[in-house]
């Protein structure tokens, strides 16, 4: 028998409503499993370990983000999969920050939550969580995990989790993933894609867990009209280490003079500025159009097709591990390290 953790740290799915005043509130895991009977029924040994408190998504810090992947390598030889319920709001900061973590895994790692709290009729958190077990569980011909990475289970579609984003506040689909396509299909069957899988480099390689993480950056999103005193009261932030810049398009920005001004500064004072599409879908091509180009002359780097939480999470991981190497932060920005983004050259 397949053995999953399930750990909660919070999110609609673990509220209940109190009938009196309508409000939700974290149910405790008594009440949880009792709504979801079905768990304990089937073919997965099935264990559940609540964070104290149960928080709200919107509440998530770094330190959250520790803790998850704590629990993940601390259970590591004891179950064969996790799944991690959490808000819709920032699960996909989340998970992102997960894949991050978590070098060397080789074991499922399923984030879900749901659109309505577990107790309601029709809430979503039910299917999500008994398809995300499922997908935790499942083997391949040769026994391995089919999908041993960290993944966003929701509605119908699994993602990787760095791929993924809240996309509809009310829509049970809730998620998207649009420069990578979903890994499985929940249907009648569950229909995974192999091809796009990605596995762990080294095989037999043990988990390495990396939790530091630096909070000293910022998004940066331009618009008609942004003004320099904008720019540079962010590009001067104290201690600032590296900027998510969104650009619009394939990577465009105006081409002030003052504009380009700023950011040469800043990259030559050691900030990394990284140019991110505030498009959903394509990549950033900074060959492309002269007020491009002259990003690239200020030393800002591409980010591809990468989303705003995998390139936020990355830089704070880089940041938290290599406070000193510059070099090596910029390196790392620059590959895809566990299929975060398509790195044309
Ligand atoms: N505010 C909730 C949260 O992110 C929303 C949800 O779970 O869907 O924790």
């Amino acid at each position: 028998m397949k053995r999953i953790l399930v750990i909660l740290t919070g999110g609609t799915i673990t509220m209940v409503r109190n009938h009196e005043s309508g409000a939700l509130r974290p149910a405790d895991v008594e009440t949880f499993k009792a709504f979801v009977p079905e768990l304990f029924a089937g073919s997965v040994d099935i264990e559940m370990l609540p964070f104290n408190p149960l928080i709200d998504s919107s509440d998530v810090s770094p330190q959250n983000w520790a803790r998850m992947a704590h629990t993940v390598a601390d259970n590591y030889s004891k179950y064969d999969g996790f799944v991690v319920l959490h808000g819709t709001d920032t699960m996909s900061y989340s998970a992102s920050a997960l894949s991050f973590m978590l070098e060397n895994l080789s074991k499922p790692v399923v984030f879900t939550g749901s659109q309505l709290p577990v107790g309601v009729l029709r809430s979503d958190a039910k299917e999500n969580l008994l398809t995300a077990i499922e997908i935790a569980a499942a083997t391949g011909n040769d026994g391995k995990p089919m999908v041993p990475e960290v993944t966003i289970f929701f509605e119908d579609s699994l993602f990787r989790a760095n791929r993924a984003t809240k996309k509809n506040a009310e829509h049970f689909e809730a998620f998207d993933s649009y420069n990578y396509p979903s890994l499985a299909k929940a249907g009648v069957h569950i229909q995974y894609r192999p091809h796009l899988i990605h596995y762990p480099q080294k095989q037999n390689a043990p988990l390495f867990v990396h939790t530091k993480t630096c909070t000293d950056v910022a998004i940066l999103k331009l618009f008609p009209g942004i003004n320099e005193s904008v720019v540079r009261a962010v590009l001067n932030t104290e201690g600032l280490k590296g900027v998510v810049l969104e650009t619009y398009g394939s990577g465009n920005a105006p081409s002030a003079q003052w504009l380009y001004k700023a950011l040469k500064e800043a990259t030559e004072r050691g900030v990394i500025i990284v140019n991110k599409t505030q498009c959903s879908m394509g990549s950033v091509d900074m060959g492309q159009y002269e007020v491009a180009r002259n990003l690239l002359k200020a030393g800002v780097l591409s980010g591809y097709d990468i989303t705003t939480e995998a390139l936020l999470t990355k830089m704070m991981t880089l940041f938290g591990e290599s406070p000193d190497d510059i070099e090596r932060v910029k390196h790392q920005l620059s590959v895809s390290i566990c299929g975060e983004m398509t790195v044309v050259n």
